[in-house]
């Protein structure tokens, strides 16, 4: 059974503790830790808040039980937590967000101590409202609520409860994109507590090479960082217009209207963003195509900005049409999807090539896999949520990627245009699970073959970490001399390699 309809449009230490190393049994790790540091916020399974701190948008992530939950509310706690940890070789994680799709992915299992960012939620506007201080446990709701008022904004996730954390440190596509590159590009400054419990700054002028690692390179090979300093800038309200069209025939024309905002209208107008989703919805009659515009600068509901003029074609069948005015909040409740069901996600990305023909033919494939879904499905007595989803990487946006030395992505401008091709399930039985993680990474290795067999490039296969399954060689796809640095710079920080081994469960460089 298919999961209904509108899931879719919901898309729309003082001193170091004196233990001797390797001498502890990890389920007593928390007594040890409470021991030691009796002020730290510490919440064991027993506690009536333990459930609040589990809750992760997947459920995969929920079905893991740390051996507590710490949740420093100042970046000097931080510190003593991670010494602790390293200096007693305890395994852990670190949530922000909590929006990893996969278990264990900001969630400690096996005895493990989960670090909750939660308490540092501070979000602080600079005097000259250039700059905004974000706690490392904020939401980016929590950021837009600040700035909207003010008629600011940030390269922020555009999805509301998303982690400011994982996004930034991951990359971070948004609705501004298109001028300004990845939330990771417009981080002037990270506050970061290293494996030793030391407190650093990085920035251009500080620690300039963790400053670089962390522009992609994700966190849990460098540090934890608890406090991002974001570039802040004018902004009014959105223009906005979510179109929901029937699938398979309009494939035909839309998917060439998407690649030709690829390949030129994006390029041509940055203050436009873009995602294109696919799916299945038998209530609505099979394949569906929502094509989600954003523009930062248009204020005319009448008439859509030029660049996407071909999608609003009234000649083109639509299901539903949702065009709208909106504040950066709003947009992002919009597009929030709801937690609580088993996810997953995969992806690669493809290189532009010069006509919309691949792009094309990867809709075969996915319905191929989309149908074994369903199949899987029933058998199973499950419902299954399928999505592809094509986000460009336009050339503006590696053009602006290069800011302040460039960041780890590996990606520059000649190796653009690229789309990234994004595959994200959603389903309710563990039952599912195998099959799911099965078919998902035989989708991508065909994507990938595809793309390949076209030749025109050899930039495909860049792995976007924020939207990667947990068995991807993510840093593979960073290209071997980002990876090479990403590694020199991991040993640099962490030389013991205390994150590496204890730190569990995402991509490590
Ligand atoms: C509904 C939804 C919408 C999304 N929308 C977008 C979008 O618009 N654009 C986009 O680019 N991505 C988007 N994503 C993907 C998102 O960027 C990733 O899921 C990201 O990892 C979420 O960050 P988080 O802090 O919530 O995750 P978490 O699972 O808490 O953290 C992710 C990783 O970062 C580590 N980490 C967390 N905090 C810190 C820290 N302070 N220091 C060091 N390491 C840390 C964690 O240990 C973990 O390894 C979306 C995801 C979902 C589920």
């Amino acid at each position: 059974m298919l999961r209904p309809w509108p899931i879719l449009l919901a898309l729309a230490l003082p001193a170091a503790a004196t233990t001797t190393n390797h001498d502890h049994n990890h389920s007593n790790i928390c007594q040890t830790l409470a021991h030691h540091h009796p002020h730290l916020p510490l919440t064991l399974p027993s506690s009536p808040l333990y459930p609040t701190h589990n809750t992760y948008w997947s459920a995969r992530q929920t079905a893991l039980h740390p051996a507590c939950f710490v949740s420093p509310t100042s970046t000097a706690e931080v510190a003593q937590t991670i010494r602790f940890l390293t200096t007693h070789r305890a395994p852990f994680s670190v949530k922000g967000g909590g929006h990893t799709a996969f278990e264990g992915g900001s969630n400690a299992d096996d005895g493990g101590v989960t670090i909750d960012l939660v308490g540092l939620n501070s979000v602080v506007v600079s005097g000259d409202r250039g700059t905004v201080s974000v706690g490392a446990g904020n939401r980016w709701i929590n950021v837009s609520e600040v700035l909207d008022p003010l008629g600011l904004a940030v390269v922020a996730g555009r999805s509301s409860t998303v982690g400011v954390s994982g996004l930034a440190l991951g990359g971070g596509i948004s609705y501004f994109s298109g001028g300004r590159g990845w939330a990771c590009d417009n981080v002037r400054r990270y506050e970061v507590v290293l494996a030793s419990g030391e407190v650093v700054e990085a920035s251009v002028e500080e620690n300039a090479d963790l400053y670089w690692a962390l522009r992609g390179g994700g966190g849990s090979s460098f540090g934890v960082v608890t406090r991002f300093d974001l570039v802040a800038f004018e902004q009014g309200e959105l223009w906005a217009s979510s179109r929901v069209y029937p699938g398979a025939a309009t494939n035909r024309t839309l998917i060439p209207l998407m690649h030709e905002l690829l390949v030129k209208g994006l390029a041509e107008d940055h203050a436009a963003h873009t995602y294109f989703v696919m799916t299945y919805a038998a209530e609505l009659g099979g394949y569906v195509v929502l094509s989600d515009e954003f523009h930062a600068t248009h204020s005319d509901l009448a008439s859509p900005p030029e660049v996407f003029a071909g999608f609003h074609d009234a000649a083109l069948p639509t299901l539903s049409i949702n065009t709208r005015l909106s504040n950066v909040s709003r947009l992002s409740r919009d597009i929030e999807q709801a937690p609580g069901l088993r996810q997953t996600w995969w992806v690669t990305s493809v290189a532009a090539t010069a006509t919309p023909d691949l792009l094309l033919d990867i809709v075969p494939l996915w319905e191929e896999y989309v149908a074994r879904l369903i199949a899987a499905a029933a058998a199973d007595n499950s419902t299954v949520s399928p999505f592809l989803i094509y986000h460009p990487i336009s050339s503006n946006i590696l053009e602006a990627m290069q800011v302040n030395g460039g960041n780890a992505l590996g990606l520059k401008p000649e190796d653009g245009p690229l789309m990234i091709v994004q595959l994200t399930l959603s389903w309710t039985s563990t039952g599912m699970d195998e099959a799911v993680e099965t078919g998902s990474k035989e989708l991508i290795d065909k994507i990938n073959a595809l793309a390949d067999s076209r030749g025109e490039s050899s930039k495909n296969g860049y792995i976007y970490m924020n939207y990667a399954g947990k068995t991807q060689d993510v840093f593979a796809g960073y290209g071997k001399q980002s990876h090479a640095k990403l590694r020199h710079v991991a040993k640099k920080y962490d030389p013991r390699g205390e994150l590496r081994d204890l730190w569990k469960g995402y991509f490590k460089v």
